[in-house]
Parts: structure tokens; C-alpha cells; sequence
């Protein structure tokens, strides 16, 4: 019996790491491997500009809502940016 047991303990510790593998959250997975964008979030219209934003590495692309099309590359948001302080 000592064989086999120590066989399937094995096989049990190796779904653990596979387990583990899934459990890498999908934001940091595509990142990582590169993502195709396929699951894009609504239009999203922000002052003047419109956008639709990818759910799984949250990458952005332009929405025209006149053609209703998706144009130009794809780009990340700036964490904080572009705020200034306008100073007379
Ligand atoms: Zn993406």
C-alpha cells in the first residue's frame, strides 16, 4: 500500500500547484501573457471623449459614437496625471 498511497499524495500536491495557478488574479495574467481585449466594457463618455475600457487588463480605445466603432490603439490610463494646478 505504500506505493500507491505515496502516488496519490503526489497527484494530490500537483493539483495544488495547478490550483494555485488559477488562482493568479486574471488583471495580472493579462498582463503578463498579453491580452486579446475580448470583454470590453460599455462606452464610456468622459469630457468630450468616449472610450470603452478592456475587464480584464482595464487597456482603453477610443469609441467614435457617430460610427459606433472602436478606433485607434489601444492605451492605459495615467494613475494620476494631468491634473495641474493652474496658477495665475
Ligand atoms: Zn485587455
Amino acid at each position: 500500500m505504500g506505493l500507491t498511497t505515496a502516488l496519490k499524495r503526489d497527484a494530490a500536491s500537483q493539483r495544488i500547484e495547478w490550483l494555485k495557478l488559477l488562482s493568479i488574479p486574471l488583471s495580472s495574467f493579462a498582463r503578463l501573457f498579453g491580452c486579446w481585449h475580448t470583454e470590453m466594457s460599455r462606452p464610456f463618455t468622459f469630457s468630450n471623449e468616449s472610450y470603452r475600457a478592456c475587464l480584464a487588463c482595464g487597456a482603453r480605445r477610443r469609441f467614435d459614437i457617430h460610427s459606433w466603432k472602436m478606433t485607434g490603439p489601444f492605451y492605459f490610463a495615467q494613475p494620476s496625471g494631468e491634473r495641474r494646478a493652474v496658477d495665475a
